[in-house]
């Protein structure tokens, strides 16, 4: 496994379509485990395949630590209820804005062994379900945010902490 480069907000690969993922390679499988290393060590709750550069439609979320999803060809086929809140992306390091997303959606995908699966995800798991899912076809929640990007302060010590785990 090996951490890849976060691409950041200008880089055109951000704004393209990604195209479906047709077959399991190893490949694609080193890029799964790329991509969750890549998330963790960002402390992200979610990434998707563009924000390392590859048009593909696969995204990896984790809103709790400890449990991985792996989404392939990912379809929202439910929404439902209203959420506001604060909501940033890796590929926007150190911003944050409100976006308002649905309480409650299900998902349906293909897990990293090809298998289809529903997710079920409401609050946070619902938002970055949504936020992945936007990368896919090149969006970025700036363009959805209600007033200002702003920066945000993180805690330096609990930062300082989470580097220690290495
Ligand atoms: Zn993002």
């Amino acid at each position: 496994m090996a951490l890849r480069t976060i691409r950041i907000e200008g880089d055109p690969v951000l704004n393209r379509t990604c195209r479906e993922v047709k077959e399991l390679t190893p490949r694609l499988q080193d890029l799964i485990d790329d991509m969750l290393e890549t998330m963790y060590d960002a402390n992200g709750v979610g990434l998707a395949a563009p924000q390392v550069g590859i048009l593909k439609r696969l995204v990896v979320i984790d809103t709790t630590g400890d449990n991985p999803l792996v989404l392939i060809n990912p379809v929202i086929v439910e929404r439902e209820g209203e959420q506001t809140g604060e909501e940033g992306c890796l590929s926007l390091p150190g911003k944050a804005a409100q976006v308002t997303r649905p309480q409650r959606v299900v998902a349906e995908a293909l897990d990293r062994n090809m298998q289809p699966i529903r997710i079920e995800g409401e609050d946070l798991l619902a938002r970055a379900i949504c936020h992945e899912l936007d990368h896919l076809d090149g969006h970025l929640y700036t363009e959805f945010a209600e007033g200002p990007v702003h920066d945000v302060n993180y805690d330096e010590d609990e930062m300082y902490e989470e580097e220690g785990e290495e």
